[in-house]
């Protein structure tokens, strides 16, 4: 297992002269991940929560090459679709490392993970409502179960991914006992769970600390329990001067807090594993000078990175073309036609110039994962660095795969839709 590295790798110590050629021979927009850095996050997280059960939330970044650097750690994967069960799976992940945490499951998800199940029986299954296991039981699981609870406690960067006081997630908490109590003689009850939201920072640990003594009181009450799992949402620094997360501090307050119990510790980290091991490139469209500003046509819109869209979230963008330039305020703006397409405004970037190679840091996490075809756009390249070594982890969609679901009148008269899959 590799060292931890530094606590946080910035945008600016990605190499430039690599990003840019890698630009040159794959094209743009162009997702980077290095996986040695998801090595190197992985190995932190391992070592600030050493008695912890952790695990990987797959959705951050659900790539193969991903997954299959997390299954070499000890880290496990936490799935929120029976599509992330799947991926989970075929990367080599056995059952018993496989956690699928099911909200709002349609019946076609729980078809299949209970499918799944039966051939890896040591899967768990994260149930959030009643009527998710009465589906359950209707199905013929009685495997290893989880139950979901709502603290009342929700945490994060933005109000659209704070979860955890949401009344669409979990069960309430005070009624977490009883069905506890319910339903262990039918399941094989193995844990409690919850989760806060994403973007725990120094400054909210409060909220965290709350949500785990909650967590840790729950799992004394319920008792004879494998794990309390207490979530994701260790934050990142999306700006370049932010500090990063002290992980031993949201460790210590992460055990205090829990207070004694039988019960192992889990958490789930997603983003902390893949945000700053990956960065988005790409290349200025147009340059346009307006009384104000300039803005800065990219290839790359929200439909490559939504996150600026969806969260107003600050991405890092350096001019890669123009390191030592003076820069000017920018507005950086993508090709949807949409008020919502911009990546940042009044951003200080080096005189940009149509063909400069722009690079977004902290693309690796909820990157790709949100990537879209609307204005049918196809959706980026990604390529997969490990030490010297670089190689396509994701060809570039086209416009004939955008198309290809598509069936004319004339071909298909009738309607015949295959059984639906996943
Ligand atoms: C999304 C999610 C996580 C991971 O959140 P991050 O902010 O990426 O760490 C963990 N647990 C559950 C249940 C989630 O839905």
């Amino acid at each position: 297992m590799s060292d931890g590295g530094p606590a946080v790798r910035r945008l600016a110590d990605w190499n430039r002269e690599r990003l840019l050629s890698l630009a040159d021979e794959f094209g743009s927009p162009l997702y980077v991940t290095d996986l040695q850095r998801v090595r190197e996050n992985c190995a932190r997280l391992l070592s600030a929560f050493p008695d912890a059960h952790v695990s990987y939330a797959v959705k951050a970044h659900a790539g193969r090459a991903v997954l299959e650097t997390v299954r070499e750690t000890d880290i496990d994967a936490e799935c929120a679709s029976a599509g992330e069960v799947e991926r989970a799976l075929a990367a080599g992940f056995p059952g018993d490392r496989i956690r699928y945490t099911a909200v709002n499951p349609p019946a076609a998800d729980l078809d299949h993970v209970v499918e799944r199940w039966e051939e890896n029986p040591e899967l768990t299954i994260t149930v959030g409502a009643t009527d998710t296991i009465d589906r359950l039981r209707e199905r013929g699981f009685d495997g290893r179960l989880c139950l979901r609870a709502n603290p009342g406690i929700g945490a994060g960067h933005h109000e659209k991914v704070r979860t955890g006081a949401h009344a669409k997630f979990g069960i309430p908490i005070d009624r977490v006992s009883d069905l506890a109590a319910g339903v262990r003689d039918e399941f094989d009850l193995v844990g409690v769970h919850a989760h806060a939201g994403s973007g725990i920072s120094g400054d909210d640990l409060s909220a965290h600390r709350e949500l785990v003594r909650r967590m840790g009181d729950l799992a004394r009450s319920v008792g004879d329990l494998e794990f309390v799992a207490v979530g994701g949402g260790f934050g990142v620094p999306y700006r370049e001067d932010e500090p990063a997360l002290d992980l031993a501090t949201v460790a210590d307050a992460t055990r205090e807090a829990l207070g004694g119990t039988d019960a192992q510790l889990a958490i789930e980290p997603g983003r902390y594993v893949v945000a700053d091991a990956g960065v988005l490139l790409s290349r200025v469209n147009t340059v346009k000078a307006v009384p104000e500003t300039t803005v800065v046509g990219i290839d790359a819109g929200m439909t490559s990175l939504l996150r600026p869209a969806m969260y107003d979230a600050y991405h890092a963008i350096s001019n890669l073309s123009r390191p030592d330039t003076e820069t000017v305020p920018t507005i950086v703006a993508g090709p949807v036609c949409e008020t919502s397409d911009v990546f940042a405004d009044g951003r200080p970037l080096s005189r940009p110039e149509r063909g400069d190679l722009l690079a977004l840091g902290n693309a690796g996490a909820y990157g790709y994962e949100m990537a879209s075809t609307y204005n049918s756009r196809p959706r980026p390249a990604e390529v997969v660095l490990d030490g010297d070594e670089f190689r396509l982890a994701r060809r570039r969609e086209t416009l004939d795969d955008v198309t290809s679901l598509e069936r004319t009148a004339s071909e298909h008269p009738h309607t015949d839709q295959a059984p639906h899959n996943l």
